[in-house]
């Protein structure tokens, strides 16, 4: 569903990728854990274009996206990002929220978007909150927001950038929740998470990167029960 080969990203002078090779099949679930700086997020932006590419190849359902003559906003349709910080439209209640992007970009009425809007948001447990304004709600809840928005265009994949790392611990695993029924239903998760925990238990794979570069990959029993590299050791001995 993604391959990515030898993909190279550099700001300026900073190498930050220097030769990712990925490939994640449909409905798998992958999470990728590493320091702080080598390259997650970078290596998640590339995945939908969010950041031009460096050299190398990246194709999502078949389609080269580093190739000039991709129509690029057609792929991202495809392809649902979280972001740690919510990013929901602070002025627009939750279910304009959901709507927002169903209706512009896609054919869809307005009594369908709402309809498909108020199933997602009882999905992620928030149907009583369709007419709150984001900052009437916690950051578990505007996190679960930002899921079902991201859901509203029937994405094919799902990206995740620590979407746990900005929320009060209690609210942590509401999201996770969310993230493990999605896992349940087959939805292909890209997942760059600190939660060591959902990585062991939902993940079919765990990368972990560093310094530009995936040192270690494998199933999660394998690579955090039979670690092979001394700096997957060690990161795993800081976070664990
Ligand atoms: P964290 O765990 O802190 O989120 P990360 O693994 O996601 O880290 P990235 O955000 O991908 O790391 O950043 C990797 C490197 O690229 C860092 O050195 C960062 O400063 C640099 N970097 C990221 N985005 C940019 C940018 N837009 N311009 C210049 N440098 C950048
Ligand atoms: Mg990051």
């Amino acid at each position: 569903m993604i391959t990515v080969k030898n993909l190279k990203k550099s700001f300026g002078d900073l190498e930050v990728l220097k030769d990712i090779n990925a490939e994640i099949k449909a409905q798998e679930v992958v999470c990728v854990i590493g320091p702080s700086g080598s390259g997650k997020s970078t290596f998640l932006r590339c995945i939908n274009k969010l950041e031009d590419i460096t050299g190398g190849q990246v194709i999502v359902n078949g389609t080269d996206i580093t190739d000039p003559k991709t129509n690029i906003n057609k792929i991202r349709e495809d392809v649902g990002m979280v972001f740690q910080q919510f990013n929901l439209f602070p002025h627009k209640t939750v279910l304009e929220n959901v709507t927002l992007a169903p209706l512009k970009v896609k054919s869809t009425n307005k009594e369908e978007a709402r309809d498909k809007a108020l199933k997602l948001l009882a999905k992620v447990g928030l149907q009583d909150k369709s007419n709150a304004y984001p900052s009437q709600l916690s950051g578990g809840q505007k996190q679960r927001v930002a899921i079902a928005r991201a859901l509203a265009m029937d994405p094919k994949i799902m990206l995740f950038d620590e979407p746990t790392s900005a929320l009060d611990p209690e609210m942590v695993g509401e999201v996770l929740e969310v993230m493990k029924d999605l896992a349940r239903e087959g939805m292909t998760m890209v997942v760059v998470t600190h939660e060591m925990g959902f990585a062991r238990e939902v993940g079919d794979r765990v990368l972990f990167m560093d310094g530009g570069y995936i040192v270690e990959e494998n199933i999660p029993s394998e690579l955090f029960g039979n670690t092979q590299h001394e700096r997957t050791k060690s990161f795993l001995s800081k976070v664990l």
